[in-house]
């Protein structure tokens, strides 16, 4: 099996699928006040679009595809989506990335489709802080779904903290401790500057020894760094003595993980982004619509391979800033 190695010796094996660039939410750190999706339902990858470009990219060795968005749960009948990328053989993990406000009465479907696992954005659990924070999202929506995503037996589900100083920094603990009442993870994660969204990241940051140390004085000796292969990814790990839970910590500004980097990404229009914090991407969808075949789109992926960037430069250069917002991205 061919296999993507890109030029820093990287096997990229994970691909990030945004199959929508709408969001029910409009968190402040992800998208701008006045950011307005006028997508059209052509620009957008079909699912049949999409399942041709995993196929191909399971082809060359990519065995993990995670759904994310815009918020995933808004595309029409997702489940038929999940179930055809399923079907991949070489396919054997199809998480979801959501903020949970759809989740509740679907999960036992995506669970039943082969979605066995979850991330679920949380930065409050303060409601009238939940609703500012998501300018209108719906506290109660997203903990029923955390509870049916428990219920359906999905697992591991791990919660996502963007962590900003002076808004939700307070609820660290808070934070950790519903988790461990559920037998759930949670992941703190620093603030991207990414696109031109409305977050100060600089003045907002909250750095990860930060966190740490705050972690340490809630949990006195109970957090153990773990660096096992199912825990690989950005996230650095703890887990907690006497609890089923562990901690994450993503810090993309403080700290420079990108030599492990073993991902690209898919917009909804159908670029291949090749690093989240660059801009370089190519159009798979017009390879697609150009009826071009396998061979050529696998040669077209392999080339942009070749020149995926060796780093982000976030905590370099935090005005390095992309032309496309995080809902475009996916995370
Ligand atoms: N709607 C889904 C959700 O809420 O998880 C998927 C898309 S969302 C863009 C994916 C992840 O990106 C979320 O966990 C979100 O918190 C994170 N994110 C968005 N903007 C960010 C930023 N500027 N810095 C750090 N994380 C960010």
């Amino acid at each position: 099996m061919q296999k993507l190695i890109d030029p820093f010796n990287r096997n990229i094996t994970y691909l990030r699928v945004s199959v929508t660039d709408h969001c029910n939410y409009h968190c402040h750190y992800c998208r701008d006040e006045d950011h307005v999706i006028n997508t059209t339902r052509n620009e957008i990858m079909s699912y049949e679009e999409i399942a041709t470009v995993c196929r191909l990219f399971s082809e060359l060795g990519v065995t993990k595809v995670r759904l994310t968005g815009g918020e995933p749960l808004l595309r029409k009948d997702i489940l038929n989506l999940a179930t055809k990328l399923g079907q991949i053989p070489m396919i054997d993990d199809i998480p979801i990335s959501t903020n949970a406000h759809l989740l509740a009465p679907i999960a036992n479907q995506l669970k039943a489709v082969g979605i066995n696992r979850v991330n679920i954005s949380i930065d409050s659990l303060d409601k009238k802080r939940f609703k500012q924070i998501t300018r209108g999202g719906d506290l109660d929506k997203v903990i029923q779904g955390i509870d049916a995503a428990i219920a359906a037996g999905m697992t591991p589900i791990k919660l996502n903290m963007v962590v900003m100083r002076g808004i939700n920094d307070d609820e660290i603990e808070a934070m950790v401790d519903f988790v461990i009442a559920r037998n759930i993870d949670i992941r703190f994660i620093e603030t991207m500057p990414i696109g031109t969204a409305g977050i100060d990241a600089v003045g907002h940051h909250y750095s990860e020894s930060d966190i740490l140390k705050r972690m340490h004085t809630h949990l006195p000796n109970r957090l153990l760094a773990t660096h096992s292969k199912q825990t690989a990814g950005p996230a650095k790990n703890y887990s907690i003595k006497n609890s089923r839970s562990s901690v994450g910590i993503i810090s993309a500004v403080s700290n420079n993980f990108c030599s492990n980097c073993n991902r690209v990404r898919l917009t909804a229009k159908g670029r291949l982004i090749l690093c989240l914090g660059q801009e370089n991407s190519i159009s798979l969808r017009d390879a697609i619509r150009a009826n071009m075949s396998d061979n050529e789109i696998k040669s077209m992926i392999i080339s942009a391979i070749n020149n995926k960037p060796e780093r982000h430069e976030f905590n370099t250069n935090i005005n390095n800033i992309n032309n496309v917002q995080m809902v475009e991205i996916g995370g």
